[in-house]
């Protein structure tokens, strides 16, 4: 018989339905050591990179008022959006295939939400308890322990949520400085927005809203089951072998084993109706119903009621009644990581169409990526014509046509570019020059260049339209040229 009580309250008739507070037990083992793991490598890296400098500025860096992205050495023009939008589709194959592959990895181990819940549980147990001293304490009156120990909970919280909000503030606006302006009080306007925007976003997901979130407000949640299939990797209860579950005492199931006389494995002592050796009890299975699956569960659920969307795929259930079955003396894995399939008694296939063409896309689009990102030109050039007038003649009969060379160094360092003009088969124009004759230009690194240019034709070769091409190339590495194609008017022959 299952002695769950409901993760809800439902008052029939009422639009809301008001949630029960879910206290999570702790819980020790393989795979609450792996999320503490995952908890401290992602959030050590989320609070330490802002920190890293690469060169003269800082390595990670979303410059939004400048529309310039850093990362590490490689810098993001708006020019280079597309690449961005390639990060993006390539985040959500990776959680295609991978939730194809082994399931809902990603909530357990390494979703913003699990991993900050995570922290700030921990923090409510330093300061509360573990789930029954907590149980209590909510249930207590207001005394002074209580006002302690929910007040020092509520500090610890706000506190990691301020670091956070500030750290998240960090990858926008250089943090040093950030920092400095912090300690004076002196932030703008927008940061001390973003900094306790982020601030109060941690402390209500991961303080109260919690497995809310998981629940009702993201998507993913929603729609994974759609990357399912009986082979996709998933936490489930062993029904087979754990039904009909009940209480018993320990070593029970052994008994049935051992006994040579009526039975020889659990299915059989099942089937004969005996668990131990002349003693005629109501068959069970391994699960002795203790529901401490279901008090580890970070969203309240009982696994032992079928794959749920609610369920996270963190382990702890796995962790809580492996540590039960030790202490029956039965075999682990009454819950365990398995397959659809393998709990009919079929073959899993872990390497099946859905994953190999996520996986080929996944890889065709990473290479793509670093070679695009690798084969990048550093220097961007636009030519647009004047569009006030179509020519003018100089006052040597020249004919002329004005145009602005846009040119964006994308560079950290200076560089001299030499502009030439040509025709679209690359050769030179007789008759056809720039005006001026100063053809180098200066450009510091990562500025954009609005430069106003002359051409000037003989008027024996400045008839109608022409085609011609400008080409700009580094001085110190003829390797870099850029050319943009363009139009030269003169008046009709
Ligand atoms: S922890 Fe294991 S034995 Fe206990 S109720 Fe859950 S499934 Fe059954
Ligand atoms: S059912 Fe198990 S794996 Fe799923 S969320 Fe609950 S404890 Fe985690």
């Amino acid at each position: 018989m299952n002695k769950t009580i409901p993760a809800t309250v439902i008052d029939d008739g009422a639009m809301y339905q008001s949630e029960r507070k879910i206290y999570p037990r702790d819980v020790h083992g393989r795979f609450a050591r792996l999320r503490k793991l995952a908890v401290w490598v992602l959030l050590g890296i989320f609070y330490l990179i802002p920190w890293l400098s690469w060169g003269q500025r800082q390595a990670v860096l979303f410059d939004l008022p400048a529309r310039k992205f850093y990362i590490f050495g490689l810098n993001f023009w708006p020019q280079d959006f597309f690449f961005l939008a390639l990060l993006l589709i390539m985040a959500g194959l990776s959680l295609f295939f991978f939730t194809a592959l082994a399931g809902r990895l990603w909530c357990g181990y390494a979703c913003p939400q699990t991993v900050w819940t995570e922290v700030f549980l921990d923090m409510e147990r330093w300061t509360e308890g573990d789930r029954h001293r907590r149980m209590k304490l909510d249930a207590g009156p207001w005394n002074r322990e209580k006002i302690l120990r929910k007040g020092g909970k509520h500090l610890l919280w706000l506190a990691f949520a301020v670091w956070t909000g500030f750290t998240f503030v960090g990858f926008f606006s250089p943090i040093r400085e950030l920092g400095l302006r912090l300690l004076s009080v002196d932030l703008g306007g927008w940061e001390s927005f973003w900094i306790g925007f982020y601030s109060l976003a941690t402390w209500g997901n991961a303080g109260f809203l919690r497995e809310q979130v998981c629940k009702y407000m993201c998507p993913y949640a929603r729609f994974q089951s759609a990357m399912f299939d009986r082979n996709t990797l998933i936490i489930a209860y062993d029904e087979r072998r754990g039904e009909p579950r009940g209480a018993r005492k320990r070593g029970a199931r052994e008994a049935a084993t051992r006994d040579p006389g009526t039975a020889t494995t659990q299915g059989d002592a099942r089937e004969a109706g005996t668990t131990g050796p002349g003693t005629r009890v109501a068959a069970l299975g391994d699960c002795i119903d203790c529901t401490i699956c279901v008090q580890v569960c970070p969203t309240g659920i009982d696994i032992r009621n079928g794959l749920q969307y609610e369920c996270i795929a963190c382990g702890a259930c796995i962790d809580a009644c492996d540590a039960v079955m030790d202490k029956m003396e039965y075999p682990r894995g009454l819950i365990r990581y398995t397959t659809q399939n393998a709990l009919d008694g079929k073959r899993s296939q872990v390497v099946r169409p859905r994953v190999i063409v996520y996986g080929l896309l996944l890889t065709a689009i990473f290479a793509g990526w670093f070679w695009g990102v690798g084969h990048r030109s550093a220097l961007i050039v636009d030519v647009l014509r004047d569009r006030n007038a179509l020519y003018r003649v100089a006052a040597d009969g020249s004919i002329e046509n004005a145009y602005t060379l846009k040119l964006i160094n994308k560079t950290p360092l200076a560089q001299r570019y030499r502009v030439a003009v040509v025709d679209e088969h690359d050769n030179a124009i007789d008759g056809l020059a720039i005006v001026g004759g100063d053809n180098e230009i200066d450009v510091a690194g990562e500025q954009v260049l609005s430069l106003s240019l002359t051409l000037a034709a003989r008027p024996d070769i400045a008839h109608g339209r022409r085609n011609v091409r400008f080409v700009i190339s580094d001085s110190r590495d003829p390797d870099l040229r850029v050319q943009q194609d363009s139009r030269f008017f003169g008046p009709l022959p």
